[in-house]
């Protein structure tokens, strides 16, 4: 059952065009009737200030020192929260396909890291930046996220504001495409 709070952040979502419902294939191929369209959430200020708070007030007894998060929906969010938890907000980008921390961020042995993403589906960059504050030594305090849409265990504390798991399909077994519905390929994703 969904909180009070889900109920009125998934018809935030919904009103933005940040849920799209349709027939959509995603970026591992697969076919599913429903997309999140994020940065309709991150484009919006107040909505991120909201979403933000949330997480910090969350993660706030664990006393982070810095958030850290994953290139490109992650900076706008992690930065929010930082905002709000008083500290820096660092992120993770490839280079040369990995993963890694450039632009002269630092993370050392004394940090806190409190990690942020936007939506979770497979859990892949969220356990590449998991692994990168491990890396330095930094200690990860946890994982925030605004929608959680797989059932990933990062080993840390994590908190997601919103439950949606993905339900999708191979092409050859798609009861749209069996419908012959239009697909739609809804564009870059991270995961
Ligand atoms: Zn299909």
């Amino acid at each position: 059952m969904p909180s009070a709070s889900n109920v009125n952040l998934a018809a935030a979502l919904q009103e933005r065009g940040a849920l799209l419902d349709g027939h959509f294939r995603l970026s591992s191929g697969r076919h599913s009737n429903r997309f999140i369209q994020k940065f309709r959430i991150l484009e919006s200020p107040p909505l991120v200030e909201t979403i933000a708070r949330e997480i910090a007030e969350h993660f706030r007894a664990s006393a982070p020192t810095i958030v850290v998060s994953a290139a490109v929906g992650g900076i706008v969010l992690g930065y929010e929260v930082a905002r709000q938890l008083g500290t820096d907000a660092i992120f993770v980008e490839k280079e040369g396909g990995v993963a890694t921390l450039r632009r002269s961020f630092r993370l050392t042995p004394e940090d806190r890291a409190l990690v942020v993403e936007d939506v979770v589906t497979t859990g892949l960059s969220v356990r590449e930046v998991l692994d990168v504050v491990r890396s330095h030594g930094a200690h990860p305090v946890g994982v925030g996220v605004i929608v959680e849409r797989g059932t990933a265990d990062f080993g840390v504390p994590t908190f997601a504001l919103l439950e949606m798991p993905i339900v999708s399909y191979e092409a050859s077994a798609c009861p749209q495409c069996a419908a012959n519905e239009p697909i739609t390929d809804p564009g870059s994703r991270r995961n």
